[in-house]
């Protein structure tokens, strides 16, 4: 399944390596990555390797990764609160146009001493 990408697409570019990342998981649809601006520890991002902005305009066959991804990446961080969150378009508070999953873990303040 061919990946199509975007020249000037910030997620495009950390796909194809030319901006550094935190990789977490890579499939041959899906990579994930820590964010780089973490709403709390182990903030990661999933997106699919297909550039489109948003996700009704993403075809549902580079979909399939995206949820197990974002489920083993729960798991991983071992925290039993967590938001995941996809935002689309700029009301919508989508700041980039490349579609992506937010996996937020929220940890009691117990799970966050030491
Ligand atoms: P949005 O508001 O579009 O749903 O979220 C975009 C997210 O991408 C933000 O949480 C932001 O911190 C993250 N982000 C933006 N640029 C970069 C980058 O160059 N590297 C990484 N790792 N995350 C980024
Ligand atoms: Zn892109």
């Amino acid at each position: 399944m061919s990946a199509k990408h975007l020249a000037s697409c910030i997620f495009c570019k950390i796909i194809k390596g030319e901006i550094p990342s935190l990789k977490l998981v890579e499939t041959d649809l899906t990579y994930s990555f820590l964010d780089i601006g973490p709403l709390s520890k182990g903030h990661a991002l999933v997106i699919p390797k297909y550039h489109a902005a948003k996700l009704h305009e993403l075809p549902d066959e580079h979909l399939t990764d995206i949820l197990p991804i974002a489920k083993k990446l729960a798991l991983a961080v071992g925290c039993e609160n967590y938001n995941i969150l996809q935002n689309n378009g700029a009301i919508a508070h989508q700041v980039v146009d490349h579609v992506h999953f937010h996996m937020i873990p929220k940890p009691r303040a117990s799970d966050e001493e030491g």
